[in-house]
């Protein structure tokens, strides 16, 4: 394919285009850096050109243009995805969406909004303009969008209650822009919706969004600490599972993570201490704390509505989910990490058995979900990197007793996720971006049919290193 990248540019100069190189460099890079074995791939990736189109008339326009001159078109909505979902491997043109921040309409139980807006801006106007608030978020809701959580995440803060993005009802609508010579405008309901959430930005381009809202509550957010780690682990499980106390978050880190890595949790426990982060509403905290004088060996080390720590610790979901390994990253460089899925009715056994196989080389840290009504874990473990060999080895042993990886250290959707081809997102690719220019690189299904994932894949289109 032969990119007239200089052409592109010229025909969208009067939108807002980043001219300045550092600018350039730096929204065309994400947290793909967490994976030592995506840094050592991807970190020359860069751009050619950065849009910020402001209406949907003007990413249409952008898609337009650059479908004319063949220019690959990779969009970004915060860059804060992992697995380097928004990293421009061919070059190209970065389509910011910073600008479609509106929110639109909210509703009894609803909210419509453009893709840009960011979680915690979100958030606020729901609660402001109806008492009610997201029923899930990515922990980096601060600075992360809706459009790019839909596009590349799979679920967080809330998801112990509501389940994944991809469960039916956790997503409503969603209206999609197509890459070709005249872009079309499609709105996608019910089965629709798989095609392009979670696809990376690969196959359509999310202009408007209309999610699921719940009445928003002043969580009680908790640290409570415990001796033994199985303990903590099944009091996070527990707690999810009294049906008449509504949570939002149970997250449980291993020792020593808290004292390792917690900067301002760390006075207040020891290297021994097994933590468990929660959000809990406040109607439920009568029913919460009788939940926790049953099991004495549960200690409060921490609670928002009742605190005397001289430097509070901030948003307790921001330890939770990938903050857990930032915290940690910014403390140990050769820290990095697995997704992994511990599912019912498994999970506390499969847990126990890799924790007895692998710690402290791979620490737990276990996010509590709901899955077809059940309670299980998401792992997101710290793992201590030596070697891609090692790595591998863990991962594969990991498998073999049962649990299943989200490879964060692969950039293909497929090697990311369930390591097959979603025929539907690959199906609507053929229809709506028949160039192949929406991400490229990110869906083996399109580049090589064939592939048989006994290895990494290496997309042959990948820019090399200057
Ligand atoms: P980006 O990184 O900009 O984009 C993500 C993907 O979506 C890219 O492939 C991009 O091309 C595509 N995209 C963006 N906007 C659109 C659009 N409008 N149409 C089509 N494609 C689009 N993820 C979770 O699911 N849960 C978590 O709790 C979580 N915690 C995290 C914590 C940390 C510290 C970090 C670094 C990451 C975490 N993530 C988590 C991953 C990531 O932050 C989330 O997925 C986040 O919501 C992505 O939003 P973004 O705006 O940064 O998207």
């Amino acid at each position: 394919m032969n990119a007239n990248v200089a052409a592109a540019k010229a025909a969208l100069s009067h939108l807002d285009i980043e001219g300045n190189d550092a600018a350039i460099r730096a929204n065309s890079r994400d947290f793909f850096w967490y994976s030592p074995v995506l840094k050592a791939r991807l970190d020359h990736v860069v751009a050619d050109f950065v849009v910020r189109p402001r209406t949907e008339a003007e990413v249409i326009e952008v898609l337009k243009v650059c479908h004319a001159h063949d220019v690959p078109v990779t969009t970004r909505g915060a860059g804060t995805g992992n697995y380097g979902q928004a990293m421009p491997l061919a070059g190209g043109c970065v389509m910011h969406l910073k600008h479609l921040d509106r929110v639109k309409e909210v509703h009894p139980g609803r909210v419509i909004c453009e893709p840009g807006v960011l979680l915690k801006d979100l958030d606020a106007a729901c609660k402001a303009q109806s008492g009610q608030e997201l029923r899930m978020f990515s922990s980096t809701w601060a600075t992360a969008t809706i459009g790019g959580f839909i596009a590349g995440g799979s679920g967080g803060v809330g998801s112990c209650t509501w389940g994944a993005l991809r469960d039916l009802g956790n997503i409503i609508r969603l209206r999609v822009v197509t890459m070709e010579a005249e872009p079309r405008i499609l709105e996608f309901r019910g089965e629709e919706l798989a095609r392009v959430s979670h696809a990376y930005g690969t196959n359509g381009i999310i202009t408007e969004v209309e999610m699921p809202l719940a009445p928003a509550y002043d969580w009680v957010e908790m640290f409570v600490g415990f001796d033994d780690f199985m303990k903590a682990a099944r009091f996070a499980e527990g707690v999810a599972n009294e049906d008449g106390i509504l949570i939002k978050l149970a997250s449980v880190f291993e020792a020593p993570t808290a004292f390792d890595y917690f900067q301002r949790v760390k006075p207040h426990v020891t290297e021994g201490t097994h933590l468990v982060g929660l959000m809990v509403a406040p109607h439920s905290m009568d029913g919460f704390l009788t939940f926790m004088a049953r099991r004495p060996d549960a200690r409060m080390v921490y609670r928002s509505d009742d605190n005397d720590w001289a430097r509070g610790p901030g948003p307790v979901f921001e330890y939770g989910w990938n903050h857990t390994t930032l915290r940690a990253l910014k403390v140990d460089p050769s820290i990095t990490y697995l997704q992994v899925r511990y599912a019912f009715p498994r999970h506390l056994e499969l847990v126990e058995r890799i924790r007895n196989d692998f710690s402290p080389e791979v620490l737990q840290h276990l996010e509590v979900m709901r899955e077809g009504g059940k309670v299980m874990f998401a792992g997101l473990s710290l793992v201590k990197f030596t070697t891609e060999e090692r790595l591998d080895e863990i991962i594969h042993l990991h498998e073999a007793a049962g649990a299943m990886i989200f490879n964060p250290h692969r950039y293909t959707l497929e090697e990311g996720g369930r390591q097959t081809v979603d025929d539907r997102q690959l199906a609507f690719k053929r229809e709506a971006d028949p160039k192949g220019l929406l991400n490229p690189g990110k869906m083996i299904a399109w580049d090589d049919p064939d592939w048989g994932y006994d290895r990494m894949y290496a997309w042959p289109g990948l820019k090399t290193a200057e």
